[in-house]
């Protein structure tokens, strides 16, 4: 386990156990109903704090993308918390709601569960079960950001509802401390895209077969990043306005950046259709741990299709004297897709310590372990596999790896998909 998803796990553990001296005067009901209902309060404080992406977090969890992945969980884990705390009735016998105040906390409890329930099921369901519909990116990222206000709303509740306990209580001090963190978390989200992002301007647009690269230039101060980090994009244009995630694939000592887009989806489909020399970009980043000199001696770089992005900045950024043997190969459905073979090629054959293969899958047959392997200067088996692609490809590879007894010795991988 991570240390980090240790961490929340104990401080949600912290939180039910407090409520057990709190709260056991009462009965056994409700001191389970409460322990569940201080456990995912914390939950939900952290989950905010989490979407306020501070850099620190990305250590403990091992990446961006992996701490929206644990996010995830917590929200999965508060659902079902807030449910036992909803179904398990605190019964306070004696402890009539006698201010305005008390009632109007219960009434927000109330409300903000039903949107609770309805917001988190949104939020964990990608697809409608059964079905091939896919909830709608901005229409997800639009409700998830109201659980911030129902967070505050959950405050508000946990404050001032009647409860068994004083309000000096150890628990009491926990929950406000979570409640603080989870509050001033939110409304820092809110700033977010004025705080951290960058001013840029488009000077290059290439729509490639496999790709839109754009390249720009900063306005201001440039983005701070290193090859294989990603930022956050949007263009200040009329339907391009959503932040989207997309690898730095190339950033110079200018701070000028170069994207590669795979349209894909509609925002994306809409970039290729839309963007021209001279638009303006708001960026945010970088974020991510996907960097070689993280890695061990000998490494075998994998990437699939669109996932050669993060390779490309870290490729034009190799000097040679890393220390580091590097073997890449870059696959691809058709030759035609290929972005960037040049950067490649070029640092192939100046640097000793790279080499660089492209597997065209339509002339080549599917890449499989035996042809990694067989195509490899480098053992995979003395040799760390970074890779950036299709999930299916790398766990073919990996498994096919171990079965020809080659696996490696640590699998590094980006995900392309946060939620
Ligand atoms: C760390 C990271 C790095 C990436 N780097 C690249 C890259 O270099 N080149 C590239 O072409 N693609 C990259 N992607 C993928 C890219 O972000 C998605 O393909 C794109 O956001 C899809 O948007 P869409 O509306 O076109 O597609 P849709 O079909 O609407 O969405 C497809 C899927 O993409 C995800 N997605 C959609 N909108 C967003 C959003 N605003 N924020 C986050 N995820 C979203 C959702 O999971 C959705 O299910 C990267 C993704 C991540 C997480």
């Amino acid at each position: 386990m991570r240390m980090g998803a240790f961490l929340v796990w104990s401080l949600m553990a912290i939180a039910a156990l407090l409520a057990v001296p709190a709260v056991s005067h009462t009965n056994a009901l409700t001191t389970f109903s409460l322990m569940a209902s201080s456990a995912a309060f914390v939950g939900m404080g952290i989950a905010q704090f989490m979407a306020a992406r501070p850099p620190f977090l990305e250590t403990l969890f091992g990446g961006l993308d992996r701490v929206y992945h644990f996010h995830r969980r917590i929200g999965i884990s508060v659902l079902i918390l807030i449910l036992i705390h909803y179904f398990l009735k605190p019964d306070f016998k004696g402890l009539a709601l006698t201010s305005g105040l008390n009632q109007l906390a219960a009434s927000a409890g109330k409300y903000a569960f039903y949107s609770f329930v309805v917001l988190l099921v949104l939020s964990i369901v990608k697809i409608v079960p059964r079905t091939k519909i896919e909830i709608p990116y901005h229409l997800w990222r639009y409700t998830h950001r109201l659980i911030g206000l129902l967070f505050v709303l959950v405050a508000f509740h946990q404050m001032f509802i009647k409860r068994p306990y004083d309000g000096t209580a150890l628990l009491a001090a926990y929950l406000n401390a979570f409640a603080a963190l989870g509050i001033l978390s939110y409304a820092y989200t809110q700033l977010l895209p004025w705080l951290r992002t960058r001013g840029y301007e488009i000077f290059d647009v290439a729509r490639h077969d496999g790709a839109t690269v754009i390249a720009a230039r900063p306005l201001g101060r440039p983005l701070r990043a290193k090859p294989g980090q990603f930022g956050f994009l949007r263009v200040l244009k009329s339907g391009l306005r959503e932040p989207h995630p997309f690898t730095i694939a190339g950033i110079d000592a200018n701070g000028i950046v170069r994207f590669a887009i795979k349209p894909l989806g509609d925002y994306t489909q809409a970039l290729r259709e839309g963007v021209a020399v001279g638009d303006r970009l708001k960026l945010e980043g970088g974020y991510g741990r996907f960097n070689h000199r993280r890695g061990g001696k000998k490494q075998i770089w994998l990437a699939g299709g669109i996932g050669v992005t993060p390779f490309l900045a870290m490729a034009a950024h190799l000097t040679g004297d890393e220390g580091q043997e590097i073997h890449m190969v870059y696959c691809v459905r058709d030759r035609r897709e290929a972005i960037g073979l040049e950067t490649f090629q070029k640092q192939a054959e100046r640097l000793g310590n790279f080499s660089f293969v492209l597997h065209d899958s339509s002339a080549d047959g599917r890449l499989d372990a035996t042809k990694l392997a067989a195509g490899s200067a480098i053992d995979p088996a003395e040799a760390d596999l970074w890779f950036c692609g299709p999930p299916a490809l790398r766990e073919a590879i990996v498994k096919g790896l171990k079965d020809i007894g080659k696996g490696p010795r640590r699998v590094e991988f980006e995900q392309f998909q946060f939620r």
